[in-house]
């Protein structure tokens, strides 16, 4: 069969996924990358006498692939089978309070990031600023000033790497520089490699509610150091996310609640977009079932394929289950800790593709229910697959301390197998919606390192042709302000199916994420968009509505933020 692309995928794969010779040729086609890709996964099977043979399995995550039904994440596709084979593209590295300590973290997160990992940080153990440092006998600069140097060195890397470079930065809601983790991103000039994310805790949470003083701990000797007053911490959360998008909010009880193996600690860092929380040297592979290739038209109506999107799903979770296997480790802490819990992440894209064609509108109490229907049988099939997994393989070995065990499960051979990833480039390469985000716009370009433009939906110009109003004018209009909401002389039923990212209420982005949540192991990446006219009343609202609905983190991003945007409106330009 014919491996059916976009323009757009095929611009992606040819930037940046496709292997060059020492010259920077292209020297593979796009059916040579995924057959690269296929054989190096399922080599992982030989490994296993009990189970398939290698070339048997290849086959069917070729056609898994180039049927644009499941595609890995991005570091799998350049890097499966080359001399970098290194597959993962989430990462944690530990900070210690040492100069050696953290400079050692630099040069890891250095040599990650060169090949497409991306990294994630908690700087909760670095003391704070005004503490002293006993060989100097001199003020430390407090854990924001470094950040700075994981920021610039990132930087200097991504030159020289597959992709970008991209970062988090997790600080708890009581160490005592937190007010100027806060704001660090205020200044626009700096930290343009990294997200930030506060890690607010659930006492926390009461305490900003009821304007309580709280104490800000000292980590070097787990004293308190200074005193702030919750409720204006909380402000100040609002007020910088409001105005730059940053910081987000990870909620620390919530993300324990499923930490599988919580006899290695707490989590208290993620990814860089949020989708994974990990332990120290813990990283994760992803992959994403694209659920606009499930869907069936039957005459002028449409319908998932379950039981077809459940069985990819099986075998997707082979495929990231092998990744595991076969892939190449930065450092021996990260492959021992990697081995022993195998985490992977299953996810969805597309779905705004699919809520399209089953006519239902993003946010609406139908599209939750689609949300939790289609995460909950992804879900049901990944863990299946993870315990016929552990019949053939063997559970993962950190099974036996893991919370499954404690509550009597089947062993499986996973410690985490579902997360909604964002999708950025996988989606291009597979042409759908990204992750589970509603259209960004109606029409819209990417800008930055790939350039690209969407065009209109094809189901909108289909459903514009059948009540005749499909004219260049209109299209014109379109491709300007990326919507259609405000032309009132369209049918209601259209310009509600139609809503973009900022037209759809923070309450509705926050239940689709709730909903999804309640299916995933790991956690869901989601922007919450908010039109200009957004107050901070409504930042405040989203971020306790997404506490309150379970989600593990929270970001929103109001339009027009001077953060690097990606998607562009055209009559924004
Ligand atoms: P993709 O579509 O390329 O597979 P996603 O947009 O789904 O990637 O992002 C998944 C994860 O991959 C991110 O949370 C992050 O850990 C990592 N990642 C994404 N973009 C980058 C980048 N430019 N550099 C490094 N890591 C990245």
């Amino acid at each position: 069969m014919p491996l059916e692309l976009s323009d757009s995928a095929r611009s992606l794969l040819r930037l940046r996924y496709l292997r060059r010779d020492e010259e920077g040729r292209i020297i593979e086609t796009e059916e040579e990358l995924f057959w690269r890709v296929a054989r190096a996964v399922a080599a992982a099977e030989d490994a296993f006498p009990r189970g398939p043979r290698s070339a048997e399995i290849a086959e069917k995550f070729y056609e898994l692939m180039t049927t644009l039904r499941f595609l890995p994440n991005t570091p799998a596709l350049i890097n499966a089978g080359t001399q970098l084979g290194q597959l993962f593209a989430c990462f944690v590295i530990p900070v210690p309070d040492s100069l050696d300590g953290i400079f050692g973290a630099v040069r890891d997160a250095a040599k990650i990031q060169q090949t497409g990992g991306g990294t994630g940080f908690s700087f909760s153990h670095l003391r704070p600023r005004g503490d002293l440092v006993r060989s100097t006998r001199r003020p430390s600069s407090g854990a924001v000033s470094f950040i700075r140097i994981f920021d610039v060195a990132s930087d200097v890397i991504a030159t020289e790497s597959v992709r970008g470079g991209a970062n988090m930065a997790v600080l708890r809601c009581d160490h005592p520089d937190v007010r100027e983790f806060i704001d660090a991103k205020r200044n626009p000039a700096l930290f343009s490699r990294f997200n930030f994310s506060v890690l607010v805790t659930d006492d926390f949470l009461r305490a900003a509610i009821e304007r309580r003083e709280i104490a800000l701990i000292n980590p070097r000797t787990g004293l308190p150091f200074a005193q702030a007053n919750a409720g204006e911490l909380f402000d100040a959360m609002v007020d910088a996310a409001w105005e730059v998008g940053d910081p987000g909010l990870l909620f620390y009880d919530r993300i324990q609640r499923d930490n599988a193996v919580p006899a290695l600690g707490p989590l208290e860092a993620t990814n860089p977009c949020g989708e994974v929380p990990l332990h120290p040297w813990e990283a994760c592979v992803l992959g994403s079932l694209n659920l606009r290739a499930f869907i069936v038209e039957r005459g002028d109506r449409a319908f998932l394929d379950e039981a077809g999107l459940q069985e990819s799903a099986r075998l997707a979770l082979r495929f990231l289950d092998n990744m595991v296997e076969v892939s190449r480790y930065p450092k021996v802490e990260i492959e021992t800790i990697c081995r022993a819990n195998r985490k992977v992440g299953l996810g969805i894209m597309g779905f705004a593709d699919l809520l399209l064609a089953l006519r239902i509108p993003y946010g609406s109490d139908e599209s939750v229910a689609v949300a939790d229907r289609v995460m909950g049988l992804v879900q049901a099939a990944a863990v299946e697959a993870s315990r016929r997994l552990a019949e053939e393989r063997g559970p993962f070995p950190n099974f036996p301390i893991s919370r499954y065990a404690a509550r009597g499960e089947p062993p499986r051979r996973n410690a985490t197998v579902t997360t909604v990833a964002p999708t950025g480039s996988i989606s291009i390469i597979a042409g759908c919606s990204s992750g589970i985000e509603p259209l960004y716009a109606l029409a819209y370009r990417h800008v930055g390192e790939f350039v690209g433009i969407v065009e209109p939906h094809p189901l909108l110009l289909r459903e514009l042709s059948r009540i005749g109003k499909y004219d260049p004018a209109l299209l014109h209009e379109i491709e300007v302000t990326g919507r259609i909401g405000h032309r009132t002389d369209l049918p209601e039923e259209l310009r509600r199916l139609f809503r973009v990212a900022t037209e759809i209420s923070p309450e509705e982005h926050i239940r689709v994420q709730a909903a999804v949540q309640r299916h995933v192991e790991n956690a869901v990446s989601k922007t919450i968009n908010l039109p200009y006219e957004a107050t901070r009343d409504d930042v405040r609202r989203a971020f306790l509505l997404a506490h309150e609905l379970g989600c593990k983190g929270v970001t929103v991003y109001r339009e027009g933020a001077p953060r690097g945007q990606v998607l562009q409106v055209l009559g924004h330009c």
